[in-house]
């Protein structure tokens, strides 16, 4: 339910809220530039006791969100979302570039990497410290070391770093280190793991699952958000049809659509999404046209030797010609780097 104020007094929200609670919901509050809104979620059985709230004096009106997905959702917060990252922002006009090799390898090739790609304008650094591979017999990332890299690469360079997190028991360590959590594509519906996130304390990058709905994926997102973490940052990278001559299909009409029912930035993964390098530049500045608040792209300074998806791994000067493309299409769309 929505219970729209029509008092913006701290005393009266507060009552409001204390009612709410007492009716056994969470409440969230949504501070908006002319209306404060009280989102009350919890048990649709009971919503009757709490249209009764309506009687209140400070009470506008409570209605119902139709949508299942209700803290992502518009119905309740009409504005776009803005995310911070470290020292920079996804989202209401703000674009960003996340770039970096699929997996940390070693010292030098993340810290050569994310100095490449800073100076081509990148903005977040990625790289994977865990890595959830096909087979158990892949490489399967340094780990703890790796995050220490990140942290250096980091220190070098001034990118902040999203990384992944596999497991909820790593997810604490993850965050210790990182800039953002990413939930990957495999475990969109690891819902023990979308909980963990949800109560960290840094933003969180989730991917669609290669084989879900956009329903389904934005109900991944309500998790996360459920549990108090509102800093929830979107990624289309692609589902799984019956095409083989990309890796995955980038549904591109996801950005458009996901903007019509969510507030939350979306950004796109042309490298998972296609998994060829050459695809990369066409589908991330189709991906720029269609509304993405930002790319997630994946380079390596030796494709040729990455332990992963080099195949789909720009390398540094196809990376910077990119991004002077993509800086001239940001004009054209009213986004900035
Ligand atoms: C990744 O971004 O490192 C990754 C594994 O991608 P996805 O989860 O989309 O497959
Ligand atoms: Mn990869």
């Amino acid at each position: 339910m929505i219970i729209v104020m029509a008092s913006r007094s701290k005393e009266d929200v507060d009552y409001v809220v204390s009612r709410v609670e007492a009716l056994g919901y969470k409440a969230h509050l949504i501070l908006g530039v002319e209306r404060t809104v009280i989102a009350a979620v919890g048990d649709e059985r009971e919503k009757f006791r709490l249209q009764a709230l309506e009687s209140l004096p400070h009470v506008e009106k409570v209605v119902p969100i139709l949508k299942p997905f209700k803290l992502v959702g518009r119905e309740l917060k009409k504005e776009d979302s803005v995310v911070e990252i470290g020292n920079t922002s996804v989202g209401g006009g703000n674009f960003c570039v996340m770039a970096g090799p699929c997996s940390v390898e070693s010292h030098d090739q993340i810290i050569e990497t994310a100095q490449v790609v800073k100076e081509a304008g990148a903005t977040v650094l990625r790289g994977g410290a865990y890595k959830p591979r096909t087979s158990p017999y892949s490489f399967q990332g340094l780990e703890k070391e790796g995050l220490e890299f990140l942290a250096e690469a980091r220190g070098t360079t001034g990118l902040p770093f999203v990384t992944e997190a596999i497991t909820p028991e790593q997810v604490e360590l993850v965050e210790s280190y990182c800039d953002m959590l990413q939930v990957g594509a495999r475990n969109m519906q690891n819902y023990g793991l979308l909980k963990a996130v949800g109560r960290a304390k840094k933003p969180v990058l989730l991917k669609r699952g290669m084989m879900s709905t956009i329903n389904e994926f934005l109900m991944s997102a309500e998790y996360i958000m459920s549990e108090g973490n509102s800093q929830v940052v979107l990624c289309e990278r692609g589902i799984r049809t019956f095409e083989t001559e990309t890796r995955n299909t980038l549904d591109l009409s996801a950005v458009p659509v996901i903007k019509k029912y969510s507030h939350l930035p979306i950004i796109v993964d042309p490298s998972h999404g296609t998994g060829h390098w050459d695809l990369v530049g066409p589908m991330a500045k189709a991906a720029v046209v269609a509304g993405a608040d930002g790319l997630m792209i994946e380079v390596h300074p030796h494709p040729e030797n990455a332990f992963s998806d080099g195949a789909q791994s720009l390398k540094p000067g196809h990376f910077s010609e990119l991004m002077k493309e993509i800086s001239e299409l940001l004009k054209f769309v009213g986004k900035t780097l």
